[in-house]
């Protein structure tokens, strides 16, 4: 496995792939088995595949989120090496962001909803670095988390606006047997805390059971979560909601194909997460 730290070692590493497609997991590291869903699905379906490890600044408002970042880049280069990865690019800011950097990605009307209510700024961060890195890995196929579903949704966006040769793929959600999504940030949940994580995961069931048995009204349902929720003392409700799949707009209706989504801070850690409801 290749191990990269420049734009300029990553693209002389890949001259000599000559046999598409390149599949790339790009990752904040910290890595569990959610991004490894991610890189064997890659490892299956491509002949080489890249990652990238970077906690891209730009992403974050929160400067103490950022300082938090949990990171363990030796046990991070010893799984990926294990899944066989063929080369990781972990850049440093000033690779990405050197002096003088000034040109960014301004997503549209998907980046304003949900996340991009709560944390401005964020998808703009995003497009940015997925735009650097897609530009500097080559990728034919990126794989994304559904975990991460506006985050998909975004950068779909980006590549079909501005015409990137890659296809994204959607890797379904990976969780813990309690149904909590897996994140680097459940590491900094409490005991406690992580007993009531899986909250987020009921209450997600509960508008999926709710829209199954044929629940069309999208208030009843948002109620339903948000009580949910506030059944567990230790969560503190974000965002709850029931939005159109494609745009994120909130639906009255359930009518079309829609995503429930909700953001809930436990103790000082926020946590996202979503289903798609038929
Ligand atoms: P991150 O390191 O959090 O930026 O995540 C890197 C990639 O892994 C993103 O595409 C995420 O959506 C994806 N990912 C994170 N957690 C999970 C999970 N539990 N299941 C599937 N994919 C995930």
């Amino acid at each position: 496995m290749e191990i990269c730290t420049t734009i300029s070692e990553v693209r002389q590493a890949l001259k000599g792939v000559e046999h598409p497609p390149v599949g790339a997991v790009l990752t904040m590291g910290a890595l569990h088995d959610g991004h490894l869903a991610l890189v064997r699905r890659a490892r299956e379906e491509c002949s080489t595949v890249v990652a990238s490890i970077y906690v891209n600044p730009t992403q974050f408002g929160d400067q103490t989120d950022l300082a938090a970042y949990p990171s363990g880049i030796q046990e991070d280069l010893r799984v990926l090496r294990e899944e066989g990865v063929d080369l990781v690019f972990m850049p440093t800011d000033s690779e990405m962001y050197p002096p003088g950097f000034d040109t960014w990605v301004e997503p549209g009307k998907v980046a304003e909803q949900l996340e991009g209510v709560h944390r401005p700024g964020h998808f703009r961060g995003v497009c940015t670095v997925v735009l650097k890195l897609f530009n500097t890995l080559r990728p034919d196929r990126s794989y994304f988390g559904q975990k991460d579903a506006q985050q998909i949704m975004v950068i779909r966006h980006m590549v079909e606006d501005l015409a990137l040769s890659v296809d994204i793929i959607a890797v379904p959600t990976v969780r813990e047997r309690d149904g909590l999504a897996l994140s680097s940030r459940n590491t900094h949940l409490s005991y406690a805390e992580r007993q009531a994580a899986p909250v987020l995961y009921r209450a997600l069931c509960l508008a999926r059971e709710l829209s199954l048995r044929g629940q069309r009204d999208a208030d009843t349902v948002r109620e339903a979560m948000r009580e949910c929720l506030v059944g567990e003392a230790l969560a503190s409700i974000d965002y709850v909601s029931v939005a159109d799949a494609e745009t994120l707009e909130e639906l009255t209706g359930i009518d079309r194909p829609a995503l429930a989504s909700l953001a809930v801070t436990i103790g000082e850690t926020r946590l996202i997460d979503n289903v798609l409801l038929a």
